[in-house]
């Protein structure tokens, strides 16, 4: 992903081996809390937590608090002394800990992983698979549909079930799966159906607004999907009595229930696209003869960007690039996920007259119309315009700046 964080090395030779161990050192010295003071009490809270690992996956809270106050010299006094401290490492990757809600602290993050692996790993299904949950298995394995029937079975062996609600919470949080009823769970990384356009045949299309990256991590996907799923109260649409959720495209009803949300991600390999060559793009979709309303599609612009800020900021490679450049695919039609359009950016579009100089053949680009579902700003202009062509008409209009009218017209 990062060229100058690649090295070749060879067995018994230490190639390389310096300047790896270099770039190891800055890469930990890059992390948030390192070099940060912590109080002393803390590392004797991390000796603590490193001996009930050896013995418990999950421990109890108030359970710990005891401890320490029966250990007498940890010298952390109260709970939310205790809670910020944990906090902490949960932020390091020791433990799992919302401190806000939960009693409970998951130690054992290996043993959280291994559950998440019952789900998604291939091979530990055949054992469990049988004629009793053969619909439920095709249904994980094709479109990530987790029934709680079919969790209960690949949970049945290692001690997971009986803990099972805090570990669907920490999923949850971590954007592992979305829960879509109390009783089902969707996994999108288990999804493999194939996405076609046909599907929004009868729907009016807004154009697509496309994030744009260097490069990105396919799990950044799956965890936007969830996070709409889980924190904006959206739901896979149902077309056909199927959930339209595909491998790399979903389609979510937002609040309102008639605006859709087409979540997509492309990979634009063509030359046009070197330098951002990943794209995150959304498009919103109504079914005809309604028409979609500019308000919704303002407010989802400015609700999945601040989503995907906050999952990209565990990389700190974004970290220089955040807001993320943003582009628009060239014509407004049915996403198709193919590459008979292109992406413009929006820094390149300087007038309202544009010609597309990616396409072949060579098209003019309705630039209002695209800009008009995400820019604030077009949509005045564009009302605005529309009132001074009607000045005009009745001849009522006065200006200094004529030639700027001439223009707009
Ligand atoms: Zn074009």
């Amino acid at each position: 992903m990062d060229r100058g964080r690649v090295f070749s090395v060879e067995k018994d030779s230490d190639k390389n081996m310096e300047d790896l161990k270099k770039c190891i050192a800055s890469t930990m010295k890059s992390e948030k809390h390192w070099g940060e003071t912590i109080p002393i009490s803390w590392t004797k809270l991390d000796s603590i937590l490193k001996t009930l690992q050896e013995s418990y996956n999950i421990y109890l809270f108030s359970n710990l608090m005891r401890d320490i106050q029966n250990a007498n010299n940890v010298g952390i006094h109260d709970e939310e002394e205790l809670r910020t401290a944990l906090t902490f490492f949960h932020e390091t990757g020791v433990i799992l800990f919302r401190s806000a809600k939960e009693d409970i602290i998951i130690l054992n993050i290996q043993w959280f992983v291994d559950a998440f692996k019952c789900i998604i790993v291939d091979e530990t299904h055949i054992d469990k698979k049988d004629e009793s949950n053969f619909v439920e298995f095709e249904e994980l394995n094709d479109f990530g549909i987790l029934s709680s029937k079919l969790l209960t079975k690949l949970w049945s062996t290692g001690n997971f079930l009986e803990h099972k609600k805090i570990l669907i919470y920490h999923m949850k949080q971590l954007d592992m799966l979305a829960e879509l009823s109390g009783e089902m769970w969707y996994v999108p990384c288990m999804n493999k159906q194939k996405y076609s356009c046909g599907i929004l045949e009868n729907c009016n299309v807004s154009s697509t607004l496309c994030f744009l990256f260097e490069f990105l991590p396919f799990v950044l996907y799956h965890r936007l999907v969830v996070s709409c799923i889980n924190n904006l109260e959206m739901k896979p649409w149902k077309s056909t009595e199927r959930m339209s959720i595909f491998h790399t495209v979903t389609i979510l009803c937002c609040q309102d229930v008639t605006h859709r949300v087409l979540i997509a991600i492309c990979v634009n390999k063509e030359h046009t696209h070197r330098t951002y060559p990943y794209s995150i793009e959304i498009q919103i979709n109504v079914t005809k003869p309604r028409e979609i309303d500019n308000r919704m599609t303002l407010k989802l612009k400015v609700r999945i960007s601040q989503i995907l800020v906050k999952l990209t900021r565990v990389f700190p490679f974004y970290e220089k690039q955040n807001p993320f450049p943003v582009g628009y695919r060239c014509k407004i039609k049915p996403f198709s996920g193919n590459s008979d359009d292109h992406i413009i950016k929006e820094d390149d579009i300087s007038a309202l007259e544009l010609d597309c100089a990616k396409c072949m053949p060579v098209h003019v680009v309705d630039v209002k119309s695209i800009l008009y579902f995400w820019q604030d700003g077009a949509d005045s202009e564009k009302s605005t315009m529309k009132k001074k062509n009607r000045e005009i008409l009745t001849g009522c209009w006065r200006t200094k700046k004529k030639s700027t009218m001439k223009k707009n017209i």
